[in-house]
Order: C-alpha cells, then sequence, then structure tokens
C-alpha cells in the first residue's frame, strides 16, 4: 500500500490498483468534460482578435452551478477570464492549489480543415477542433476535476482556484490581470498550467523577446544607385548578424532548455525592380535561458548597430519592440509540487517522469515572477497550433483523474503539499 491509499475512497475518487491499471473516470463525469469540451470549442476565441468572454461565462456559469465562486473579469471590452474559487473545509487554514489554463486560440489559418474548426467531432478516441489540445482541453479536464472533487469537499481543506484566462497567446494579459487584482493572500500557493504536453511535467521554459529593425534609406533611379542609399543591404547584413548570433549563442547550455536561439523571420523592403529601396525592415526573435535577461539581447542589437556605425558614421536603425517581453522561468526540481505531480502521474499512469524543460514562453512565466507562485505546466494533448488540431479522449481522462488527484494530494487535511 503506498502512502495516502488509505484515504482515497474516503475523498470519493475513482479507485486505482496497480499503478496506470484500470482507470477511468465515471461515465457521468466523461460526459459533462466532452459536452464542456465541445461547448467550448464551439465558441470561436481566435486571438486576434480574442473575444473569450462567452467562454469565460460557460465556465463561470458551469462552475457556480456547482457551487463555485465564480467571478467573471472583463479587461477590455469582450476579453476576460472566469475565475472561479472551491473553498474546501477550513480554507483558510490550507494552501491554495490554482489550476491555469488559457480560453484563447490561434486563428484556424487558410489551409482548408477536414473538420469545421469550430464545430467539435468525435471520431474514435479523438475530439477534433481548434483548441481541443491547446488549451481547451486541459480547462475541460480541469473542470472535470473540479467535479471529480466535490464529494470529498470535507475531508480537503484549502482553497482551488481555477482560472480560465484570455489572450495567452498574444502576450499573457489574462494572467496578469488576474495576478494584479488577486489581493493579498498570505496561503502558500502553488500552480498547475494547463497546455499540451502529453501529460509530462514541465518545470521551466525559455523566454521570448521579438524586435522589429528598420532602416530609412533614400530612392533614386536603378540606373545610377549612387544617387540613392540602399535600404536592403544593411539588413541583409543584419541578417547574416543575426545568423552568426545564434551560432554563437549554442555554446551556452540550460540543463533543462537547451542553448538559447535566435532567428530573422520576416523582412520587408523595396517597391519596384528599377527603383533602389529607401525602406527595409527585418523582425527577429530571441529565444533566452534564464540568466538572460531582455538587455541581454538589446545589448546584442546595440553591437550590430554600432559595428554598422563604425562602417558609416551616418547610420541609424530603429529598434521597436514588438508585443510583450516574456521572462524565461524554471522553478527547482525539489519544489514539493513538483515531486507531487510526479508522483500523481506515476500513479494515473504508471509513468515515471522527470522533470522537463519547454522550449515555447507560456504563462507560468507571470505565475513565478509576478506571483511567486511554484508552478509545474501539464496538460493532455501535443497538437497545438495545427490544422485538424485533436486530442485523445483517453489523455483528457487521464488528464482529469491527475488533476483531481493532485487536488487530493495537495489539499488533503492530513497530508502536506509534497
Ligand atoms: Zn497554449
Amino acid at each position: 500500500m503506498s502512502p495516502g491509499e488509505k484515504d482515497r475512497s474516503a475523498v470519493g475518487l475513482p479507485k486505482y490498483g496497480d499503478p496506470g491499471k484500470g482507470i477511468g473516470l465515471p461515465q457521468d463525469i466523461k460526459k459533462s468534460l466532452l459536452d464542456d469540451l465541445g461547448d467550448l470549442i464551439a465558441i470561436d476565441t481566435s486571438n486576434p482578435p480574442g473575444k473569450e468572454l462567452e467562454a469565460a461565462k460557460l465556465v463561470h456559469a458551469r462552475m457556480a452551478s456547482l457551487g463555485a465562486f465564480a467571478n467573471l473579469q472583463e479587461f477590455s471590452p469582450g476579453r476576460g477570464n472566469a475565475v472561479c474559487k472551491i473553498p474546501f473545509h477550513r480554507a483558510e487554514e490550507g494552501p491554495c492549489l490554482i489550476f491555469n489554463s488559457h480560453l484563447d486560440v490561434v486563428p484556424a489559418g487558410e489551409t482548408p480543415w477536414t473538420h469545421p474548426p469550430f464545430e467539435p467531432r468525435i471520431i474514435g478516441d479523438r475530439i477534433y477542433g481548434r483548441g481541443s489540445c491547446d488549451a481547451k482541453g486541459s480547462i475541460a479536464a480541469m473542470m472535470a476535476a473540479v467535479r471529480l472533487s466535490l464529494s470529498a469537499a470535507k475531508t480537503l481543506r484549502g482553497e482551488l482556484i481555477l482560472t480560465a484566462v484570455a489572450a495567452e497567446e498574444t502576450g499573457g494579459l489574462g494572467t496578469q490581470f488576474w495576478l494584479k487584482n488577486r489581493g493579498k493572500d498570505s496561503r502558500p500557493a502553488v500552480a498547475i498550467v494547463g497546455e499540451p504536453t502529453s501529460l509530462k511535467p514541465f518545470i521551466a521554459h525559455k523566454g521570448v523577446s521579438r524586435r522589429k529593425l528598420s532602416v530609412q534609406g533614400r530612392s533614386a533611379h536603378s540606373s545610377d544607385p549612387a544617387q540613392g542609399r540602399n535600404a536592403i543591404y544593411p539588413i541583409a547584413r543584419l541578417a547574416l548578424f543575426i545568423e552568426e548570433l545564434n551560432e554563437r549563442l549554442g555554446a551556452k547550455k540550460h540543463p533543462l532548455l537547451g542553448s538559447p536561439v535566435a532567428s530573422a523571420n520576416v523582412v520587408r523592403g523595396g517597391v519596384k525592380d528599377n527603383v533602389i529601396p529607401d525602406y527595409c525592415e527585418l523582425q527577429m526573435d530571441r529565444r533566452r535561458i534564464p540568466g538572460e535577461g531582455s538587455e541581454q539581447f538589446d545589448h546584442e542589437i546595440n553591437e550590430w548597430i554600432q559595428s554598422m556605425a563604425a562602417r558609416d558614421p551616418s547610420f541609424q536603425c530603429q529598434v521597436e519592440v514588438l508585443g510583450m517581453d516574456k521572462e524565461p522561468v524554471a522553478i527547482s526540481p525539489e519544489e514539493p509540487i513538483v515531486r507531487a505531480v510526479i508522483e500523481t502521474i506515476y500513479e494515473v499512469t504508471g509513468r515515471r517522469e522527470s522533470p522537463r524543460g519547454l522550449i515555447a514562453a507560456t504563462d507560468m512565466t507571470f505565475l513565478v515572477h509576478q506571483g511567486n507562485i511554484p508552478s509545474v505546466i501539464l496538460g493532455p494533448g501535443n497538437s497545438s497550433h495545427v490544422v485538424d488540431e485533436s486530442v485523445e479522449i483517453s489523455q483528457l481522462e487521464k488528464a482529469a483523474l491527475i488533476y483531481a488527484h493532485l487536488i487530493r494530494r495537495i489539499l488533503s487535511a492530513e497530508g502536506s503539499p509534497g
């Protein structure tokens, strides 16, 4: 008998025998999970523009009907978070567990889908639709975990907060808005960030910064280039500089995140094949590892500008910040939440996982840096931002069970967060 086994039936969760064997969601909970997910997919929350409020209202209404103290945070017209608090026994004495995931999805794109993106379709063990995986599947699994845990309310302490947030795909305004308005809470808090990770635990991710560099030139007839100032040439040098920078960055390494990277991703300039171009711009992306601040990136850009100024003292370049910088983040593998997640994954799936690092950025950065909340990224599925996005129903069920058992483990009246 493993530690804590005796109280499983007491908290009303589905029992499991050997780790990973013979588990499944009760039929009524599975039905609610698929209904919740299907209804969320059917609300188009493509970002841009966002318009997540309808989806937030759905989460709000369904959690409120279960007895949660639910709150809508509309931070701009049509955009907002659903914040649902589920207080357990002696709420003020126990810790706070935060479930965070996002309601917005990336646009469906121009490529035709086999199944219309906002008409959920179940085929075999998969549910198809934009957001099925990233990240409405995580939200629906979290809602199912709440349903699974309600019967155990008396044996749990502390508080569970489900935050279904807006605007994750374009900078994380929703999570930051929630953090700003959270108020004082001295209880220890930990968070799970629902993103598609195939139910593997991620405890670090890279940071991201994007910049647009633009050069103003002077147009002339291309039969006499000396009369003009060609804006494409410096940007061509910049592209090569970024390629070299990326090679240089390969020498740095983080144990979970590997090397930082830089890339040139958009170039625009020129008007006609017989006109010297008077304008050219390049948009670049820099993924940073812990220890590299955004000033490091700005320093690299300056290095290039100065090398250009050394060739031509009149050289000028405009630098514009694109979107919002997201800082890299990593928590210690020794944090109790990491151990709790790894043990729970083992109990539910029979898999022994190790903490990993994610190369893409998530709202974990805000929870850790702004909220001081140790967080782990964990969710069902692995097909983000693709045509015919889908998620396995069996993964959704396992995710709901893992989330529910985490609630029990962390908010257990007898146990500690570890
Ligand atoms: Zn996502």
